[in-house]
């Protein structure tokens, strides 16, 4: 640390330069994240320095991330869902499996995840001391479900389905995993990390939440489709009460229990999180989603048109091809598989995919 400070003018040309170095939204086509919302950047500003890790402190912003709870359950068909604000699909997945592991303690615990999982299982199993079991997804890169089943035994925690898998964006059969639940006594968390925001908007969305009688639990980020500012996650569960299992004794705060992984926990985001829920309402969220996929659709047409196949064809806004170049100036990732991965976020707008769609016949000329 310097002895003497920074003159003010010097620190922020210092950190602009910094700034600039950074990519901005306009040509990153490879993020779930995007720029918030202006409203949530407005509301962000105004909760600056609340703090959730002690709600009695800020019991207006704890009533925030109550509505925000009762918004999402409501959302997921259960308005009087169990939940809080987390820092994201990590941070939920990772609070489901100890929930469940909680819920069944057995010596040698495991949980069966699909091969399209999110990279945070890796990280909760690890953290939490459970052997992960891989489920094979089907041509469709959906989850096998049957084959998830036979994975199954006296020692599996939790079954996991994801809505709007991150590489494909592809809906697993929750409806059939659901049904497997129920016949094996078995949680089943949902990671609707990306699609929770995306398919209960879309014209005829498919069940995948607490409609699902064995539907246990379900990851929803506001901080992605939610545009919400960062860091802004949510874990529902249908059981209220099992947040209970994960309460320490916190004797020196305002409440006396706490169940989060985090303490201190920012409030800016969170209300930012409702603020963009409130504002757009179900209408303002499906027009913002139509337009994606819209985007999406357009997106594909053209690079089938340019000689790129689609790998599949997506149940949300997250386009891939079979494609190995991208033009210069553009991120894009691949998947494992080694496909171009483009996700079709609300900054990725008619106009980017029309003059990326004219890059990439460019890099062919
Ligand atoms: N689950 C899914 C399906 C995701 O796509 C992601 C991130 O892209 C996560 C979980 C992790 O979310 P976060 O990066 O907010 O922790």
């Amino acid at each position: 640390m310097r002895e003497v400070g920074c003159p003010e003018e010097d620190l922020f040309s210092f950190l602009s330069s910094k700034r600039r170095e950074d990519l901005g939204y306009r040509n990153i086509l490879s993020s779930m994240c995007t720029p918030p919302h202006p409203i949530a950047a407005r509301v962000h500003a105004m909760f600056l320095e609340t703090n959730l890790g002690d709600p009695g402190l800020f019991p207006g912003t704890a009533a925030l991330e109550d509505l925000l709870i009762r918004r999402l359950g409501a959302l997921m068909h259960h308005p009087d869902a169990g939940g809080y604000a987390t820092s994201g699909g990590t941070e939920s997945n990772i609070q489901a499996l100890r929930i469940a592991k909680k819920l069944k303690p057995v010596k040698s615990p495991n949980v069966v995840i699909p091969a399209s999982g999110h990279f945070s299982f890796t990280k909760a199993c690890d953290i939490l001391g459970l052997e992960m079991r891989t489920a094979p997804l089907d041509a469709g890169f959906r989850m096998d479900a049957e084959a998830a089943d036979g994975l199954i035994d006296d020692n599996t925690i939790a079954i996991v389905g994801v809505v709007g898998t991150t590489e494909y964006g592809m809906v697993d059969p929750i409806g059939r995993l659901s049904e497997i639940a129920l016949e094996r006594g078995v949680f089943l968390h949902i990671d609707a990390a990306f699609g929770g925001m995306v398919v209960p908007f879309l014209d005829n969305p498919v069940p995948f939440d607490f409609s699902l009688p064995g539907v246990s639990s379900i990851s929803v980020d506001p901080h992605k489709m939610g545009m919400s500012t960062i860091p802004a996650g949510c874990l529902l569960t249908r059981n209220p009460e099992w947040f209970a299992c994960l309460n320490v004794d916190t004797p020196y705060l305002t409440v006396k229990k706490e169940c989060t992984l985090a303490g201190t926990r920012p409030g800016a985001s969170v209300a930012a999180a409702v603020a963009v829920l409130e504002y757009l309402g179900r209408d303002g969220m499906r027009a913002v989603v139509a337009g994606c996929m819209e985007n999406c659709r357009r997106l594909i047409e053209g690079m089938e048109t340019l000689g790129y196949p689609r790998a599949v064809t997506p149940d949300v806004n997250v386009a891939t091809f079979s494609c190995g170049r991208a033009p210069p100036g553009w991120r894009v990732s691949t998947t494992r598989n080694g496909h171009m991965r483009i996700v079709c976020m609300p900054h990725v707008t008619r106009d980017v995919i029309e003059r990326f769609l004219a890059d990439m016949g460019d890099i062919d000329a």
